[in-house]
C-alpha cells in the first residue's frame, strides 16, 4: 500500500510539496480551508476585474522554470510569460526613476540620477549575481538543519557579506537617496529592513535587474493554476473547504487529521499553512515552539490592501509602481521597532491591465494597492478609508491623474482578514522576516523534533517569504520525507 500523506494547505509549499512528493509514489491529499486554492495568492474575480489578492511579483523565473522541468514541463505548457519593460516605477516627491529591462537601461537612468553611478552598478550587480549563483545552487536547496549547511567554499570567502548589511553596503558607493531607495528595494521582499539584511542577500538586486520582471497573461493566479493542474495529474486529490482542526498524533507519532467532524488516517502529515497555526494543531507537549519564541520573532509585515474597479483607462502609470515619495525611515520604524498605524507610509499600486488586457473590461482599469503596515495593528473601517483617502491623495498629485471619480467598487483586505482566510499568525503577509538570526538553520524546523512523521513547509520555515521560496520550500520538504520513509 502507498505511504498517505495528509498536507495542510494549498499555498505555493503546499503544492510544491504535493506534486513532489506525488512524482515520488505517495498517495498524496490536500486539505485546504478556503474554497479554492492557491493561500496569500488567491485571486478575486468581480464584474469582469481579475485582482490577484497577494503576489503580483514574477521574479526568478529560473525557479519556476526548474519547478516545471522537475516534471518534464516547461511554464509556457500552462501559461504565457511576457518580461515588462518598464519593469516598474518609482515615484519621489520631485522626480521618478524607470526600470528598464535590461542593464543598459537601468544605467542609463542612474546616470541621469548620479553621475557615474553606472560604473558603481555594473559592479555590484556582478556582485549580486554571484551571489544567485551560490545561494540558488548552492544553498537554497538545503534543508536548515545544521550550520554546516551554509559553509561551501564560496560562502567561506564571503564570510564578511553575513555580517555587513545591504544599507551600509549600498550607501558606500551610491550617494544619491532615490538611487539608495531604489537598491534597498528588492531586500523589502525579505520581510526585514535593509538594514538588518546582510548584504549576501544582495542576490535579490540581481533577480531584479539581471533577471528582470515578469508577468504571466492572466496575472499570478495562472500558476495557482497550472500546479493545481499538474498535482492533479499526479494523482493528488485536493480537498477544499476542509479545515483541519487537529493533528491526530499516537504514541508521539502522527497519523491523521480532523476535519469536519470526520478523521482521516494517514503515514506522514505536512503543513503549509502557518507554522504558528499548524502547532497550535497539536497537544501542548507536542509543539516545538512556545508563544515566547514567536512573539520574539521578526516577522515580516502585514498589509493592507484595496481592490479597486476604474471605469477608465489610465496614462502617467506602469503595472507596477512604487511610492517613496515619503520618509521611509519613519515607516520601516514604524513597522518594526514601534509598530503602530504609519504616518505618511509609502505604498504599492499595481495596475496589471496596464499590459494585460485580459485582466479588466474593456476601457476599464484593474488597480490594487498595497501599504506595508506592522503585523498584529487593531484596524477599522475608518482606519481603512483614512489611509485610502490619504493614498489616493498623493497617488493623483504624483501622476496627475483622476482617479476616485471612476471608482465602480472597492475591496479591502487587512490584519483581521489574513488571520480570519489563512490562520496567519499576527496577520502577518509574507511570513517570517529573513534576517541574519532568522536563516538557514536557524529558522523554524521543516521536520517536527516532537512529533515523528509531522513535517512542515512555507514561508515561515527555509527559505523563507515569497513565491520562490515556497516552491523551493515544497520541495525540499517532499525530499525530506522521502529520505525519512526509506529509513
Ligand atoms: C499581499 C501580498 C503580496 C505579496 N507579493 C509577493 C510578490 O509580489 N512576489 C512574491 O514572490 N511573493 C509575494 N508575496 C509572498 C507570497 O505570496 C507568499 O510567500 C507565498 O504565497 C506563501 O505561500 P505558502 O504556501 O507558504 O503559504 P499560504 O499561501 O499562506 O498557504 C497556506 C494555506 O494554508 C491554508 N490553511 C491555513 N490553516 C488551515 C487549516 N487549519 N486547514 C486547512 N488549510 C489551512 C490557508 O488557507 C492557505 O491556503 C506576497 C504576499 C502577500 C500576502
Amino acid at each position: 500500500m502507498n505511504t498517505k500523506v495528509i498536507v495542510i494547505g494549498s499555498g505555493f509549499s503546499s503544492l510544491s510539496a504535493s506534486c513532489y512528493l506525488a512524482k515520488e509514489g505517495f498517495d498524496v491529499t490536500i486539505f485546504e480551508k478556503n474554497d479554492t486554492v492557491g493561500g496569500r495568492a488567491r485571486q478575486l474575480k468581480r464584474d469582469g476585474f481579475t485582482f490577484d489578492m497577494g503576489p503580483s511579483w514574477y521574479w526568478m523565473p529560473d525557479i519556476f522554470d526548474r519547478f516545471f522541468a522537475d516534471f518534464g514541463k516547461q511554464t509556457s505548457d500552462y501559461y504565457q510569460l511576457d518580461k515588462l519593460d518598464p519593469a516598474y516605477k518609482i515615484f519621489f516627491e520631485d522626480d521618478t526613476i524607470t526600470i528598464g529591462d535590461c542593464m543598459d537601461k537601468i544605467c542609463e537612468e542612474f546616470e541621469r540620477i548620479e553621475d557615474g553611478s553606472s560604473k558603481h552598478l555594473r559592479k555590484f550587480i556582478n556582485t549580486a549575481q554571484e551571489n544567485y549563483n551560490i545561494a540558488i545552487n548552492k544553498i537554497v536547496l538545503r534543508p536548515g538543519l545544521s550550520p554546516i549547511e551554509l559553509i561551501t567554499p564560496e560562502t567561506i570567502t564571503r564570510v564578511d557579506q553575513f555580517f555587513k548589511t545591504i544599507s551600509s553596503q549600498v550607501r558606500k558607493k551610491f550617494k544619491n537617496p532615490k538611487l539608495i531607495s531604489t537598491l534597498e528595494f528588492p531586500v523589502l521582499f525579505l520581510g526585514a529592513k535593509p538594514n538588518k539584511t546582510p548584504s549576501f542577500y544582495n542576490f535579490m538586486n540581481f533577480a531584479d535587474f539581471g533577471l528582470g520582471t515578469w508577468h504571466p497573461k492572466g496575472g499570478m493566479y495562472e500558476i495557482i493554476k497550472a500546479m493545481k493542474h499538474l498535482a492533479e495529474e499526479l494523482g493528488v486529490k485536493i480537498k477544499t473547504n476542509s479545515p483541519v482542526d487537529k493533528i491526530i498524533t499516537k504514541n508521539g507519532i502522527a497519523n491523521g487529521v480532523s476535519c469536519n467532524g470526520e478523521i482521516y488516517q494517514a503515514n506522514v502529515v505536512l503543513s503549509g499553512a502557518d507554522y504558528h497555526h499548524s502547532e497550535t494543531l497539536l497537544n501542548k507537549e507536542e509543539r516545538q515552539y512556545s508563544e515566547n519564541y514567536w512573539d520574539k520573532k521578526t516577522f515580516a509585515p502585514s498589509s493592507l490592501l484595496f481592490y479597486i474597479g476604474l471605469n477608465k483607462k489610465l496614462k502617467n502609470i506602469e503595472h507596477h509602481n512604487l511610492f517613496f515619495d515619503t520618509d521611509f525611515e519613519l515607516h520601516a520604524k514604524e513597522i518594526y521597532d514601534n509598530p503602530k498605524w504609519p504616518k505618511d507610509p509609502l505604498f504599492y499600486a499595481n495596475f496589471p491591465s496596464i499590459t494585460d488586457k485580459s485582466m479588466a473590461p474593456e476601457n476599464c482599469e484593474t488597480a490594487f494597492f498595497l501599504i506595508p503596515i506592522a503585523p498584529d495593528l487593531v484596524d477599522s473601517k475608518e482606519i481603512r478609508e483614512h489611509y485610502f483617502n490619504l493614498i489616493m491623495h498623493r497617488f493623483q498629485k504624483q501622476t496627475k491623474e483622476n482617479i476616485t471619480d471612476s471608482i465602480i467598487f472597492k475591496e479591502t483586505f487587512c490584519v483581521k482578514e489574513f488571520k480570519e482566510e489563512y490562520n496567519s499568525y499576527k496577520g502577518n503577509a509574507y511570513g517570517l522576516a529573513n534576517t541574519l538570526t532568522q536563516t538557514a538553520f536557524l529558522r523554524p524546523s521543516l521536520k517536527s523534533k516532537k512529533v515523528e512523521n509531522l513535517f512542515f513547509t512555507g514561508q515561515l520555515t527555509v527559505p523563507g517569504p515569497g513565491v520562490p521560496p515556497a516552491l523551493i520550500s515544497g520541495k525540499i520538504v517532499s525530499q525530506l520525507i522521502a529520505k525519512n520513509a526509506k529509513q
